[in-house]
């Protein structure tokens, strides 16, 4: 699927952020709620749940709305530590 958004031209990654995304698949509905809102489509619904790519690290915003929209407590976002992760380069 072409990415919603150009990830490339808007940031820079740094450091080793680790695992900040965990998803409980046994509360998982597959409501699909998660894969409309990623901006960067890292989440797809596969035998009626949802998954998250296995790249995410690389490719995550960081912006929590997976978390946000789900109604099951399906999935646990936290920030990665200082110093890790995605860095802006506008705004
Ligand atoms: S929003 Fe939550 S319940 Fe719905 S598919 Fe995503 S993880 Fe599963
Ligand atoms: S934090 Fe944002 S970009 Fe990262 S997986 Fe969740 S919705 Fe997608």
């Amino acid at each position: 699927m072409e990415e919603k958004i150009n990830l490339k031209e808007l940031n820079i990654r740094e450091g080793d952020t680790g695992d900040f995304i965990s998803h409980n698949v046994d509360n998982c509905t597959g409501c699909g709620k998660c894969v409309l809102i990623c901006p960067a489509n890292l989440w797809r619904l596969e035998k009626g749940k949802s998954i998250l790519a296995s790249d995410y690290k690389d490719r995550c915003m960081e912006c929590a709305a997976c978390e946000s929209i789900c109604d099951y407590n399906a999935i646990s976002f936290m920030f990665p530590k200082g110093g890790t992760g995605i860095k802006y380069m506008h705004g």
